[in-house]
């Protein structure tokens, strides 16, 4: 049996205090850490002190990003070790808005996965596809395409570990959600195409999340699928009453 993952993107939300203020108020919830896995994405520079403020609860603290060198001469960026040595468990690796803002590819994804496991970082790693792309029927294509890519060289052991996040970019902050069988099926493509590489138990082990709009609403029918594992959420995972409800539809 997978266990459920949900993990809130928090992207270029809250400042220090607030996000701070937050994981005090989730720390008083009770959430049964062995039914679901909660996971909190946050800014950088938060990254330190939430890691101290999460210790010894049911939360893990994961970035949203970062460079696939150690170190080096690159402004603004944020290497492996540097995350390893804060403390951060995970790290989101090719989200849509990274790739469309920030030119990433999926062979930077690809060497930034690797820099993960170097640093013993959990990679979540984001596919989907455009609106465009889906009305021409390449969903499955793109999306398998971006997995083989993304996991190209990896290890069966750092396989089955990854966490595999399918984000229909036009779900994506907008109030469109795939339908949960839409979003099972791409899922289901996702298990085959690693099945077909690496064999029947890293298929069957890795979890595959779905994000894009997911909220209280929606998650039960989302979770109750075969192939969905749990959720990235981004505006959702910003109040603690609804990151909570989600959390609850995971145990
Ligand atoms: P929303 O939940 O706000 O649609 O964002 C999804 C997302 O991009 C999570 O990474």
């Amino acid at each position: 049996m997978r266990k459920p993952v949900i993990a809130g993107n928090w992207k270029m939300y809250k400042t220090l205090t607030e996000a701070k203020d937050f994981v005090e108020q989730l720390k008083g919830k009770q959430v049964d850490s062995s039914k679901v896995e909660t996971i909190i994405c946050a800014p950088a520079l938060f990254l330190e002190q939430l890691v101290h403020a999460a210790k010894d609860s049911f939360i893990s603290i994961g970035a949203q990003n970062m460079h696939e060198e150690k170190e080096g001469a690159f402004t603004g960026e944020v290497s492996g070790p540097q995350l390893k040595d804060l403390g951060v468990s995970y790290v989101v690796i090719g989200h849509s808005e990274r790739r469309q803002y920030f030119n990433e590819t999926d062979d930077s994804v690809n060497k930034k996965v690797k820099a993960a496991f170097e640093n013993n970082l959990t990679p979540i790693i984001c596919v989907g596809e455009t609106l465009e792309q889906r009305e021409q029927n390449e969903t499955e294509t793109i999306v398998s395409n971006q997995v083989m890519a993304a996991i190209e060289g990896l290890t069966e052991e750092q396989l089955i570990q990854s966490i595999i996040a399918y984000e229909p970019i036009w779900a994506i902050g907008t109030g469109k959600t795939a339908t949960a069988d839409d979003a099972n099926d791409v899922c289901q493509a996702i298990r085959e195409t690693v099945l077909d590489s690496f064999g029947e138990e890293v298929a069957s082990s890795l979890r595959i999340q779905y994000g894009g709009s997911v909220k209280p609403e929606n998650i039960e029918e989302l979770l109750s699928k075969e192939h969905i594992d749990g959720a990235l959420v981004g505006g959702a995972s910003l109040q603690v009453d609804s990151f909570v409800k989600l959390l609850e539809a995971g145990e």
